[in-house]
């Protein structure tokens, strides 16, 4: 039987992963997203279309498990990566560490997927799907609840439109409309840096090796992505420089960089494609559940990308808020209980605590040119590849199975 509909706002990764998870559950959604995106047959015309931008997202185990069992791995995986290794050193310093998947006892450490196929392959389940009713072009403009519902206004091509609802769930990203005008205050960090993104090609294979290297100018990921010369970078830079490495004028000085930061470490930086920017802020809302309405996604949090841990964390909150919906439609209960939603928020909080102190400690801890601190940090990464017993913890930690 087709249980009760949810509406969410926000069809970015987190929505539309969330709205596949409820249908799963055979719960029906309405799913209203601000952009218009292509249609089916625009998207198919495209290499890989989809409104998702130039990332990619290193997916721990548990978010693949997770897609595994919405049976979308097949799919997904056409473009994705297995990280097998991860080195992490920092330029300058001596310390060291390096995980390896084989004595880890795990097949991999997570994979690597393009946004834009990721956003693809979302896109078009959602679309396939009878239990979600997608409407793109549609920007939430108007939110109020009371005790029985919550009322949304949107427009959409000049029209306004509204519509009632017992669960809202704002997957509204970080500049959240819905929580804004909930009044839901957020504590801001501003990194003062931007994170400048994009794919490179080198002469080394990267033989599914992951690297992370605390440079001057900043930690610079650099993950495998199909095929084997091509890798992504991730390198956040001081707020202000980022015209330094974008446009095409500048892709030998880019490439440069990379080559000066990593050594021979990938061989030679061969090719470089677009560098596009993100700014990078930690924003957090200070509340999450607030009466029918709940905060997922970005919208709940947004942390430094340091680690790639954001989009993973977002996957294990909507995994057990979908959980926690079901067990109250099958106790024959409320969907939109403010107390099952405030017991749902209590249940993430400690794991959502976890990672954002670790990614927040990263780039803190690197950041700094204190040279007591640059020491620690070096023996902090030689004991991470010497202790015994760490890197199995670390590692679980970082593919997202210790929540
Ligand atoms: C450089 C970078 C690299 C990253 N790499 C990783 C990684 O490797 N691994 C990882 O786990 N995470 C990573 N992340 C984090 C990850 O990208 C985010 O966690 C994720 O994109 C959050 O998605 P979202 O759907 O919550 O938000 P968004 O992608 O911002 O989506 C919000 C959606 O809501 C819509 N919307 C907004 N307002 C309205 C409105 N009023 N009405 C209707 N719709 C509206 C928007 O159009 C948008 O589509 C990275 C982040 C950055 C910046």
């Amino acid at each position: 039987m087709v249980q009760q509909q949810v509406v969410i706002v926000g069809g970015g990764m987190v929505g539309l992963s969330l709205s596949l998870m409820l249908a799963k559950a055979n719960i029906q959604v309405k799913l209203l997203e601000a952009i218009q995106y292509p249609d089916e047959q625009q998207a198919a015309d495209l290499p890989y279309h989809s409104s998702f931008d130039a990332r990619n997202t290193a997916l721990s185990r548990r978010s693949v498990e997770i897609y595994q069992k919405l049976g979308l791995w097949d799919a997904l995986q056409q473009h994705a990566t297995p990280i097998l290794q991860v080195h992490i050193t920092e330029q300058g310093g001596f310390g060291k560490a390096r995980l390896v998947a084989e004595q880890e006892k795990v097949e991999s450490f997570g994979q690597v997927i393009e946004n834009a196929w990721l956003g693809r392959v979302l896109l078009s389940q959602v679309r396939a799907q009878p239990l979600i009713e997608l409407i793109d072009a549609a920007k939430v403009i108007a939110i109020e609840q009371n005790e029985q519902q919550v009322r949304l206004g949107y427009s959409r091509a000049g029209q306004q439109y509204q519509l009632e609802t017992s669960l809202l769930i704002a997957a509204d990203g970080r500049d959240s409309y819905c929580r804004q005008a909930l009044g839901v205050s957020v504590d801001v960090h501003d990194y003062d840096q931007v994170a400048i993104v994009t794919s490179v090609e080198t002469s080394k294979p990267h033989q599914q090796v992951g690297f992370e290297r605390f440079s001057a100018l900043g930690p610079l990921a650099l993950l495998p992505l199909p095929g084997d010369y091509r890798r992504s970078v991730v390198w956040p830079v001081k707020k202000g420089t980022e015209h330094e490495w974008l446009g095409e004028e500048n892709d030998q000085h880019f490439l440069d960089a990379l080559q000066q930061t990593y050594a021979d470490r990938a061989g030679k930086f061969v090719r470089t494609g677009k560098r596009f920017c993100f700014p990078l802020s930690q924003v957090l809302a200070e509340r999450q559940a607030i009466g029918r309405v709940v905060l997922m996604g970005n919208a709940a949090h947004t942390i430094h990308p340091v680690a790639g841990q954001g989009f993973n964390l977002c996957m294990r909150d909507a995994y057990v808020l979908v959980r926690f919906i079901t067990e109250q439609i099958s106790r024959g209960q409320d969907m939109g209980d403010p107390e099952m939603l405030k017991a749902y928020e209590q249940a993430r909080l400690s794991d959502q605590r976890r990672v954002i102190k670790f990614c927040d400690a990263v780039v803190r801890g690197f950041s700094t040119k204190n040279p007591a601190l640059k020491l620690i940090r070096n023996t902090g990464l030689l004991a991470f590849d010497l202790i015994p017993g760490i890197k199995p913890l670390i590692a679980n930690y970082a593919m997202g199975l210790k929540s």
